[in-house]
């Protein structure tokens, strides 16, 4: 079965690919390269379905989508939806450094955050989403060079360090990109893609 990722970025496809298609059988993950909607949703779930509706509008296959960010407790929950540009632009050294700047009289006991990831999927005959939350707090400086975004800045429950100190095997088992996965997978293994 053909199940279209909506992102025009390469590397995603390619890490998905490897994920989804060892776990689905008969699963075939293909790029999407059709015009991209305005991201003007409120949510990540809303974000993610109009990502993974356009591309099924624009292919007619099941489609997929991801929207993913940073929820600060403290901070009411955001950076959120504007986790990505948080300190105005796509710069993420200036998003962390904003980020900590935000929380400086902050005790560590009062820094909880958590990373969010949901998926969306779309077919002929329906939709579905999977969200997962890796659960943790903020640190008070940056530590680690592996990862990307916040990750220097994240640390996550039942770890002693910040995401970006972590081997990434153990980031990939754990994420919230993960656990979206998994559920997606689970989605297309037991119920395949008839159902949507
Ligand atoms: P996107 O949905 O992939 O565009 O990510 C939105 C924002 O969340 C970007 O600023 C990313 O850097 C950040 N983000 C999402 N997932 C992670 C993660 O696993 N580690 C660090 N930052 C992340």
């Amino acid at each position: 079965m053909k199940l279209v990722l909506a992102t025009h970025n390469k590397g995603k496809l390619e890490e998905l690919r490897a994920i989804l298609e060892a776990q689905v059988p008969g699963l075939e993950l293909v790029g999407y390269d059709g015009p991209e909607p305005s991201e003007d949703g409120l949510t990540f779930l809303e974000n993610a379905m109009i990502k993974a509706r356009a591309a099924f509008l624009h292919t007619g296959l099941p489609s997929i989508a991801d929207d993913s960010g940073l929820a600060v407790e403290v901070l009411g929950g955001s950076p959120g939806i504007f986790t990505a540009i948080w300190a105005g632009g796509r710069d993420n050294v200036a998003n962390r450094r904003l980020l900590l700047a935000q929380l400086k009289d902050i005790a560590p006991e009062h820094r909880a955050a958590a990373f969010i990831c949901t998926l969306a999927l779309v077919g002929p005959n329906g939709e579905a989403s999977f969200t997962g939350i890796w659960s943790g707090s903020i640190a008070t400086e940056e530590r680690g060079t592996n990862g990307h975004g916040y990750d220097p800045v994240f640390i996550p429950e039942g770890f002693g360090v910040t995401a970006a100190e972590l081997e990434p095997e153990l980031k990939n088992a754990y994420s919230h990109r993960a656990q979206a996965l998994a559920q997606l997978s689970g989605f297309l293994a037991t119920q395949g893609l008839e159902s949507l």
